[in-house]
Formats: structure tokens, sequence, C-alpha cells
């Protein structure tokens, strides 16, 4: 499955993120304010089959990529990787609606919202 480990500001070595799609980038200490008012969040996506390739991405990017790679496919099921747990993911890219499995799933869930339920 693939995996997508939020980056955490205070475990980002460099003093700049950025996405490797979009290009957005923010200092350290912008991120970490952005970060904690769940206004964007960094993903750290690994390919499944080469643990060499990896990516950042901003949470757009990241789930227009996982409609590119899983181009057709009528679900998408990924893992997000927190600090304290593994949400299994359910991304449906013809409605854009995404669900967490568990007690994470909030249905029709916006953004802000999906970005604040992570911990
Ligand atoms: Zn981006």
């Amino acid at each position: 499955m693939l995996e997508a480990a939020i980056i955490y500001p205070t475990k980002h070595r460099k003093k700049i993120i950025s996405c490797d799609d979009c290009g957005i980038e923010y200092a350290k200490s912008e991120y970490k304010a952005l970060f904690s008012n769940s206004k964007i969040k960094y993903f750290k996506l690994t390919h499944p089959e080469d643990k060499t390739i990896k990516f950042i991405f901003c949470h757009d990017c990241l789930f227009d990529n996982l409609k590119k790679v899983l181009v057709g496919e009528e679900i998408i099921e990924f893992a997000i990787v927190s600090k304290k747990y593994e949400y299994i993911c359910h991304f449906y890219p013809e409605d854009l609606f995404l669900e967490l499995e568990g007690e994470f799933n909030d249905e029709g869930e916006g953004m802000d919202d999906f970005l604040s339920s992570l911990e």
C-alpha cells in the first residue's frame, strides 16, 4: 500500500520545505504556524516498490498525484502515517471524496477538517 508520512515541522531538517510538484515553499517557521492551524501539511510519499524513490508533496499535490498514479481505479487506498497512528484512507477520485477508516471516518469532511483530524 502507498504510504504518505506527515512531515512534522519540528522533524524537518532543512530551513525550507517545498513541494516537489507545485513548488510551493515555506520557511520552517512559517510551516510550523501553518501546520498547527491545519492550513497546509506536507507529506513524504515513498514508492511502494522502490524505497529510494521519495517525494515531498503538499496535501493538494498528494491527492493529485495519487489520482495520476492510480488512474482508472475507483477507490484509492493509501495510508497516512503520523506519529501516533496509521490512517487507512479511501479516496474516491471521481467525487474527490475522502474517508478515513475506523473512528476517523468523518464522511464528507472538508480538507481543513481532514488535516486537523490527523494527529
Ligand atoms: Zn504542491
